[in-house]
């Protein structure tokens, strides 16, 4: 089902594979998007802006998108908490307060250098069996080598924040190239109702089994049809009461998001738009009851068939090069940031009485051991879940590399190696949480600071202060 082709199959020649079809366009503002595009790519480290959100607002607000330097120092906090959560995530799962899971073993040890395979043969990893730190010419920064991490966009708090950085600047790229070549894009928000007593596993079980049924029904292939509907990415988010609030609480509220890339020639007229949205979420609806679950019309599924496209078609009829580019570049970002930096996302608006998957996670591994067991139940029910989908051929087609997440997590390698640690001499770095303090710190003062930093972790002292740690 994860790779099941989700729109028509019809063969069309990819612009992406003529080469340079779309590179003479990009000038002036938004060769900005693309270099921003590009510093996520190159240090998966560094680069994890916790703020960046920006939703797709009206053409009139258009909010500003932060720049990287701005967010650096909130950025290098909020990497070493998430190092600190892991271990406390990996702790928990060895005293069994919370299910098995492949976290436990994440940022820990080297990726050993073979591997013994089932026949007895050994298979070169390729990498060096150590823990490494190597250091960038070209972007004048630090990253691990050969550490081995678990890729879990879901659960992992150091992954999920280098998976989903690098997928939304991939989710940006893909729909800058589709709207510059003339798609049309919007995005679907599905789910069902819940309630208190829902089960969220058998929730994920039914609600994935719909958006799968719902692929094969005739209704809905008319309205692919219909609409132009050719392309999807889709990702799946979960957010949970607000422990803290008082009021009417109403259970997991597990929903997808899905961008969905129309091939027309014109935007939605208000009517089609409308005509549209009331076929899709009545076909949902039905998908839903035929797996027992349920929704009301408006709210089960959520469409924004019009708003970005008509801003769109406005700035095409005004035929500036320019202009299109820079709507092009803004609308894709909106929606990458909305579609995969939902780990950044604090619920807006309704902030007091839902709160995201991580901000539980944090508060049950942190100052609130007793929801452990609800954090639980959600590491149980995503188990094999895809967090992000891309339909059948769309990297292809705008020409994006695929990369696993395994891949990704393996990180780029640098020129030079500045340090080396065993699974042993590690031991202490993890212990402490301090992985993404040694790359703050090799960033800042180079390999002397770097050495000062882990001496003073070695003597169980604080390696920003020298001073000695009380415990
Ligand atoms: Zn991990
Ligand atoms: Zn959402």
């Amino acid at each position: 089902m994860a790779s099941a082709p989700i729109f028509s199959q019809e063969k069309a020649t990819s612009p992406a594979q003529k080469g340079s079809a779309l590179k003479p366009r990009r000038k002036g503002r938004d060769e900005g998007v693309s270099s921003s595009v590009k510093t996520l790519h190159q240090n998966e480290e560094a680069s994890q802006s916790e703020t960046s959100s920006a939703f797709l607002g009206t053409s009139e607000s258009l909010p500003p998108l932060l720049t990287a330097s701005e967010d650096l120092e909130k950025a290098k906090k909020a990497r070493n908490a998430r190092y600190s959560l892991l271990r406390e995530l990996s702790r928990n799962i060895w005293n069994t307060k919370l299910p098995l899971h492949s976290a436990r073993h994440c940022s820990r040890r080297a990726i050993p250098s073979e591997r013994r395979k089932a026949d007895g043969s050994t298979l070169k990893t390729k990498m060096p069996g150590t823990i490494q730190i190597q250091h960038r010419e070209k972007t004048h920064s630090h990253n691990y080598h050969g550490l081995s991490r678990c890729a879990s966009a879901l659960v992992c708090p150091v992954c999920s924040a280098i998976i989903q950085t690098r997928r939304a600047a991939e989710v940006m790229t893909a729909g800058q190239y589709l709207l510059a070549h003339g798609f049309q894009v919007a995005m679907v928000t599905q789910t069902a109702s819940h309630s208190r007593a829902t089960s969220l596993y058998d929730f994920i079980q039914r609600f994935q089994a719909a958006q799968h049924d719902m692929k094969k029904n005739r209704a809905y292939r008319t309205w692919q049809k219909k609409t132009g509907a050719r392309f999807t990415i889709r990702a799946v988010e979960t957010t949970d009461d607000n422990f803290d609030y008082n009021g009417k609480k109403t259970g997991w509220h597990f929903h997808s998001h899905t961008l969905v890339f129309f091939e027309r020639d014109k935007a939605f007229t208000e009517q089609e738009a409308k005509h549209f949205t009331e076929l899709f979420q009545r076909i949902w609806l039905k998908a839903l009851e035929g797996v027992g679950l349920s929704g009301s019309l408006e709210r089960a599924a959520d469409v924004t068939l019009p708003r970005a496209n008509d801003l769109l078609d406005t700035a095409r009829e005004s035929g500036s090069d320019e202009s299109i580019m820079n709507l092009c570049a803004y609308v894709s970002k909106a929606f990458g940031w909305e579609v995969a930096g939902g780990r950044s996302k604090k619920g807006r608006g309704e902030k007091d009485r839902r709160i995201s998957v991580w901000e539980l996670q944090e508060a049950a591994l942190t100052n609130r051991p007793d929801l452990l067991w609800r954090y639980a139940e959600y590491m149980r029910a995503v188990k094999g879940l895809n967090w992000l989908r891309w339909s059948q051929g769309l990297k292809d087609f705008c020409g994006i590399k695929e990369v696993s997440d395994a891949k990704l997590m393996e990180g780029e390698e640098g020129d030079q190696v500045v340090w080396e640690f065993t699974n042993a001499s590690f031991k202490k770095i993890w212990a402490g949480g301090y992985q993404g303090k040694l790359i703050e710190v090799a960033d800042a003062g180079g390999v002397n600071a770097l050495e000062m930093a882990i001496t003073a972790i070695y003597l169980d002292c604080d390696p920003d202060t020298g001073e000695e740690i009380k415990t």
